[in-house]
Order: structure tokens, then sequence, then C-alpha cells
């Protein structure tokens, strides 16, 4: 039997992406609900912000003309609270001004309070005890949005800061593609769900809480089709029912080639799939494909991803491959996510052929430390973790080296 040759990372990556269209539906929603979706059209500032040129901090606004030496002394003309407009300072005044208030028309720069004083006696004047520089604490108008440009650009993935560009450029509801939809099941006989009793010999299905919230903190609708048995029947009728109304369907386990594996010739009965080897450990075996849905949905097939059963290899296979796909469907950027050159505080010297993803964490030291144990099915080397480390396939890592890390918190967003 010849064995076809494995893909790498990058190779199963390019392959899945160049198949993933983004959905086309959106839906508009006022802004405290937008959190985590996508933007579907760019939006442009209804305003300037900053509204006019306003100050950064509590002082005196004057002319640079009047304070070429320090120490100069002028009067107090006109007093700004936040929320209000002066008059045009006149040559020889400044105007006691709080911070956010309009600049006045005439005044160039701003002292700090800090830097003045009241000449003793006076109610009306005061000592700038520097020179100050033109444009100095003004914030300009529309530095920050400018009325009729864009605010946010189609794509953008809305976290909170977005919100608040949103509220500053004065929208109250944003256009954002629908939510993408993903099915997801879990096959084994082995498997109960917490709660239950375990079967002899049985597990409890991880899995379904690390997939389900995966989808959800990417922003995704989860559908929860449940443990299926390892058989070809029950494998396709699952296939059937989670191709309705989903964009993507997810699966763990049953994607090896053993007498108990269904997820291949379920899938290729119901649709069609690839079974591909690729060379990253943990997790080699990942089929994609399609499931045929029924006539009468707008799109003719749900996407298909079956990830390894092991919870270490479904959990990395899911954030380096079903991720960028999704992020892909949800029209944002799908690139793989950025690694960071950080220094190992450890020895993994027994090089894999395969690209390995080792579970780590940052010491206190600036270096990386790794989980004792790498294997595939110890989830809490994952919880202990805070990220993986990017080793190329044949490379071992000694202590001191730089290697590329990957935070979990940049895979899960
Ligand atoms: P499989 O990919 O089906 O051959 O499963 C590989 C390993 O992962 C086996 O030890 C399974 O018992 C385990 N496994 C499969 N599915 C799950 C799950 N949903 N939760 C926890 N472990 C699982
Ligand atoms: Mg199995």
């Amino acid at each position: 039997m010849t064995k076809s040759p494995m893909l790498t990372a990058q190779q199963a990556l390019d392959h899945l992406l160049s198949h993933a269209k983004p959905v086309i539906e959106s839906e508009i929603v006022p802004m405290q609900v937008a959190l985590g979706r996508v933007l579907a059209e760019s939006v442009n500032s209804l305003v300037d912000v900053p509204p006019l040129d306003n100050t950064s901090m509590d002082g005196y606004a004057l002319r640079t003309a009047d304070t070429q030496v320090s120490g100069s002394i002028l009067k107090i003309a006109q007093r700004i609270p936040a929320g209000s407009v002066g008059v045009t300072l006149e040559p020889g005044t400044v105007a006691r001004i709080f911070t956010g208030a309009p600049v006045p028309l005439g005044a160039d720069a701003v002292v700090m309070q800090e830097d003045c004083a009241i000449p003793e006696g006076s109610t009306d004047q005061v000592q700038v005890n520097l020179v100050p520089t033109v444009g100095q604490w003004i914030r300009r108008q529309g530095e920050d949005l400018t009325a009729g440009k864009a605010a946010l650009i189609a794509g953008t993935f809305l976290r909170p800061q977005e919100l608040g560009v949103a509220a500053s450029a004065g929208l109250t509801h944003l256009n954002v593609k629908r939510r993408v939809k993903v099915a997801a099941f879990f096959t084994g006989d082995e498997l109960s769900l917490p709660g239950e009793p375990l079967k002899p010999g049985g597990i409890y299905n991880s899995n379904r809480d690390t997939l389900l919230a995966c989808i959800q903190s990417l922003g995704c609708d989860a559908t929860d089709f449940g443990i299926v048995p390892d058989s070809l029947n029950a494998t396709r009728e699952t296939l059937r029912k989670a191709s309705k109304d989903h964009d993507l369907i997810i699966t763990s386990g049953g994607v090896s080639v053993g007498e108990e594996d269904h997820i291949k010739p379920a899938v290729t009965a119901e649709g069609r799939l690839d079974l591909w080897q690729i060379a990253i450990k943990p997790g080699k075996p990942l089929a994609f494909g399609a499931v045929r849905k029924a006539d009468g949905e707008a799109q003719a097939e749900a996407w298909f991803i079956g990830l390894p059963g092991n919870p270490v290899s479904s959990f990395v296979t899911f954030l380096l491959f079903v991720r960028p796909f999704i992020l892909r469907l949800q029209g944002r950027d799908a690139s793989l996510p950025q690694s960071y050159p950080m220094r190992a505080d450890f020895d993994w010297l027994k090089a894999d052929r395969r690209n390995e993803f080792l579970r780590v964490k940052i010491n206190t030291q600036g270096g990386l430390d790794l989980f004792p144990n790498q294997s595939s099915g110890v989830l809490t080397s994952a919880s202990w973790g805070d990220g993986l480390v990017d080793c190329p396939p044949g490379q071992a890592i000694k202590a001191g080296d730089m290697v590329r890390y990957i935070p979990f918190n940049a895979l899960l967003a």
C-alpha cells in the first residue's frame, strides 16, 4: 500500500481557506449586542472627534506671543469648563480652562495649572512659569475621527474598543454579518455526558465543552448534536440533521481508518470527503468535506471538518484549522495566528518528524516553561498552559533557544 504524502500545516490551511467564502447575509443590530460580531459594511463618522480643538489639561489657554519669557503675568479674562464654549481670546489675556473644554479662538497653547501661579493678592491674573510651545496640551479637532471619513472598515471583528469608536462616531446601530452557524457532534461508544454514570471503560465527553466553547468564543452560533455511537447509520443520520440550517459541521473522533471509525464512509455517502494526514503533533488525521443539504436551503451543502478524538488533538486542530476556516466564513482576516519569539526555559530533545505544538506557559523570568506531559490525551496540559510553541519538524529545543510562541488568547477570539 502506498502512503499518501503528509500535508504540512500550511498546506492544509491553504487548502481549507481556498474553499471558505464569507457568508453574505447581514443584519442591523444595536451596538449593545454587537460585541463579537463582524462589521458587514464600513461606517463613516457622523462627527469630528474631538468636535473642536480642546484642552487635555486643566490650566490656562493663551497666546504664545504673550509668553515669550517665563514668568509673564496675564489677565484671566474668561472661564471655560468642559461642555461650554468660550469667546475669542484678546491679546494679553488667558482663559481659565478645564480638560475637555474647547480652546477659544485666538489661543494657540495651553499651560497646565501646575506650571502657573496666582500672583499674591490677585484674583484675575496668572503668572505663567514657563515658555509654552505652540499647540501644547491641545487635542486637535478631528484628530481621532473625521466627519464623513471611515471610522471602522468592513470585516472588522467588534471588540469593546470598536464599539466605543462607533459610539464616539455617533452611531447607534451597526450592519453586521449574520452569525456563522456551526453544528457539532462527538463520536465514540465510550463517551458519557458528565452527570451520567460512566460505562465500563468509558470516559466523559470533554470535547463537547471544549469545542462548543471554542465555537462560541469566535462569535458563532453553536448547536450540539450530542454523542453519536460508532455506527455508520447513526453517523449518517446525524450528518443529515446537522446539515440543516448550518454552515459548518464539526465532529470529534472516528477520523482514523479503523473499523470503528465511521466518519469517512458516512460523510462520503452524504456528500464528499478528503481524509488528510497532516504532519503535525498532536492531531495527525483531519477530515475535510461537505454534506449535502436537503432541498430548499439557500446553500447546497454544509462544510464538514472532522477532528481527531483525543482532547488535546481536537482542541489544537480546532485552533489551527477550524478557527481560520470560520474566520474566513465570517469575512475576517484568516491568516495563521501571529507567533512571537520567546526564550525556551526547557529542553525538548526528542525532535519529531512532525511539526509539534507544545503546551507551554510564560514564567516570571520572561521565558517559557513546558508542561511535563505532552500526551494528546492530557487536556490539563492545555489548561495549565497559556499557549503553544510551534516547533518545526526535526527540531530539538535546548534551554535558551528562541522559539515561536502562540498565545491561546490570540486563538480564541
Ligand atoms: P478516536 O479519534 O475516535 O480514535 O479517539 C481517540 C481517543 O480520543 C480515544 O482515546 C477516545 O476515547 C478519545 N475521545 C474521543 N472522543 C472524545 C471526547 N468527545 N471526549 C474525550 N475523549 C474523547
Ligand atoms: Mg472513536
